[in-house]
């Protein structure tokens, strides 16, 4: 069977000693967030996952959501397990104090969510948009919307969904048909029909706040007249409570491959009074401002899946008897050695660690970065800090949950033919990571947004955030012997990314298809570059060994870390080879023979 066992170490080394918080010293909400306070948290949050959140995940994924008389049922126990996290604060980490949340800085919710989302993917959703909703409002609603319904999603009385996708528009938000007609009252009669809309319609609150996409009389085509608003499923009244129905329903639920837990709703407005939040035609705006977090949150689902897959596995490569180990017998009382000691089977289990410990240091970096883009004090800090994360987040959306999906099928493969097999429980994880790959931007427009928009960006200065330090980390350490078989490869790996950044800049000026045909490739070869610069800070942390973990826990680092290096990082090789030969077999045979 499967198990969750959450990497607790892991997650208070990154946070205690990996990142430097250092700009965020000043910042007075963050000042009593000592070592002990988040361990504490982390205790706890791995807590409720493995006791409360996991033991629902595989009878959620058996028993689904069902929808009558358009009401959705979530499965058993999903609505104790919402009221008793929404009781605990679990969903309001980062919701700002003055609407009743905690206040907590990025780097930390986004680990307790790592947590939460390993124990149970599914339920998960239906909290993490509600904070995506909330957010939105926050950030581009008016100070009456803001009073009227921040506190209760902050509770997790009322949750949110975000509406974009329409039938015939996923990617192409331009084509959006849902109209908004003005009224004198100065709110929008909402029309239209939208589909795939996670947690659209469920059980769990009294209330469900839509942040809807439409269209406007009049407004220009394509993604300039497209404008956000705040659709209630129950119209609330003055003091709070509950007033009429909003004329919305839900018409239907998807039947997926994953994350059956989670109700995809196809939802219909008919009239429905709705909110402008932000600026006539600038819905889109508002949407990309969201997307930086919401982006590092779907990535952080790519490895929480990797890290749930890798729990099992470790565990059933260590129990599972099969063969002899090929330079003798390890365990003689037994009638076979376990699968952990074939090289082949260490193969996977460390590719999934170090491609999961990886990860984790990545967007823990980068949930810092976040922060410091929204608290530091010092403005010049805070710019760089936001061009840093609008550069990185979509390496984080597309290349994590790449390798969730690499991992989660790795994970089967360590069960052998019993990984297959639904009650074992594994497979449910490579299902769950498929989603990862696809929704809040698929994983193609997330290559082709880096190429396009974040590489050129204010004339390459984005870039530049991240190539500087890494330079600096290898003129540094280029002497250093002891961290020289982290260094030498890094610096081999860097020195590639420059070369396709070079090749992609001026063959993509002359013709797009050369830069659309490289995009996936060189986003990977970056994230890849990304993951190697953590795992050789890493390295240069551990090697004095005298830090705040056990010697074993360095040691294992410095081990995953040159594995890393040794045995993933050298794709960057043929991911450059890929790139440098261009666009031309890519585009030369005629559709007609597709
Ligand atoms: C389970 C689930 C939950 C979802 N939850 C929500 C939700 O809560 N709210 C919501 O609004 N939506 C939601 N979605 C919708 C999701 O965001 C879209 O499916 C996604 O954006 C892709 O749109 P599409 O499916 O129409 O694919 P398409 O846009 O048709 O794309 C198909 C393929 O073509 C590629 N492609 C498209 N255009 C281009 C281009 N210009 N250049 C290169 N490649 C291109 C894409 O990368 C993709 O691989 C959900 C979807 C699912 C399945």
């Amino acid at each position: 069977m499967a198990i969750y066992k959450a990497p607790l170490d892991d997650i208070k080394y990154l946070t205690n000693e990996f990142l430097d918080t250092s700009p965020l010293s000043d910042i007075t909400e963050f000042s009593d967030m000592t070592a002990d306070l988040t361990d504490a948290i982390f205790d706890e949050a791995s807590n409720l996952g493995e006791k409360l959140l996991f033991p629902l995940n595989r009878s959620g994924d058996e028993q689904g959501c069902q929808l009558n008389d358009g009401e959705v049922t979530t499965p058993d126990g999903f609505k104790e397990a919402y009221q008793e996290m929404s009781e605990g604060g679990w969903g309001s980490f980062t919701c700002h104090l003055e609407f009743g949340g905690q206040g907590l800085p990025h780097y930390i919710a986004n680990s307790v969510d790592e947590m939460i989302i390993s124990s149970n993917i599914s339920f998960s959703i239906y909290m993490g948009l509600t904070i995506g909703a909330y957010n939105a409002i926050h950030k581009f609603g008016t100070e009456q919307l803001k009073q009227q319904y921040l506190p209760n999603m902050v509770t997790g009385k009322w949750s949110g969904t975000m509406c974009l996708t329409e039938s015939h528009c996923g990617t192409d938000l331009g084509l959006i048909r849902s109209k908004a007609i003005p009224q004198d009252d100065g709110s929008y009669f909402i029309s239209g029909s939208k589909i795939f809309i996670s947690a659209g319609e469920h059980d769990l609150t009294e209330n469900i706040i839509h942040l809807v996409l439409a269209r406007t009389p009049g407004a220009p085509d394509g993604i300039k007249g497209i404008s956000l608003f705040l659709v209630p499923k129950i119209n609330p009244n003055k003091d709070g409570s509950l007033g009429t129905a909003n004329n919305v329903s839900c018409s239907g639920i998807e039947h997926k491959m994953g994350i059956k837990a989670s109700a995809t709703c196809s939802m219909e407005f008919d009239n429905s009074r709705g909110y402008l939040i932000g600026e006539l035609n600038k819905g889109m705006k508002a949407m990309f401002v969201m997307m930086n977090s919401a982006r590092l949150h779907v990535g952080i689902q790519g490895l929480a899946l990797a890290q749930a897959s890798y729990s099992s596995a470790v565990d059933y490569a260590k129990e599972r008897l099969q063969g002899r180990a090929l330079t003798g017998v390890k365990q003689p009382t037994k009638p076979a050695d376990p699968l952990i000691v074939h090289p082949d089977v260490r193969r996977m289990l460390m590719t999934m660690k170090a491609y999961t410990e990886g990860s984790r240091a990545l967007s823990s970096w980068l949930s810092l970065q976040l922060d410091i883009s929204h608290c530091a004090t010092d403005q010049a800090t805070r710019h760089q800090a936001d061009e840093l994360v609008s550069l990185l987040t979509p390496i984080i959306k597309a290349f994590l949950t790449d390798i969730g999906e690499i991992v989660t099928s790795l994970g089967i493969q360590i069960y052998g033919g019993h990984g297959y097999i639904r009650e074992n429980g594994v497979e449910q994880y490579l299902r769950d990571a498929r989603i990862c790959q696809l929704y809040e931007g698929a994983n193609g427009i997330q290559a082709l947004d880096l190429v396009g928009r974040k590489l050129p960006s204010h004339m390459g200065r984005s870039l530049r955030h991240f190539f500087h330090p890494v330079a600096d980390f290898l003129e540094h350490h280029q002497a250093n012997k002891e961290l020289a078989a982290f260094v030498q490869p890094l610096a081999k790996s860097f020195s590639r990314l420059q070369n396709a950044t070079l090749m992609i800049a001026q063959k993509g000026l002359k013709n797009p298809d050369e830069a659309g045909a490289a995009a996936s490739d060189y986003l990977r070869l970056f994230g890849l570059v990304a993951m190697g610069y953590m795992w050789a800070q890493m390295a240069e942390q551990a090697h004095p060994k005298e830090g705040i973990m056990s010697k074993n826990f360095y040691d294992s680092k410095i081990k995953t870390g040159l594995f890393f290096m040794d045995r993933i990082l050298p794709q960057t090789g043929s991911l450059l080879s890929a790139i440098m030969a261009g666009s031309k077999s890519t585009m030369a045979l005629d559709e007609a023979f597709f």
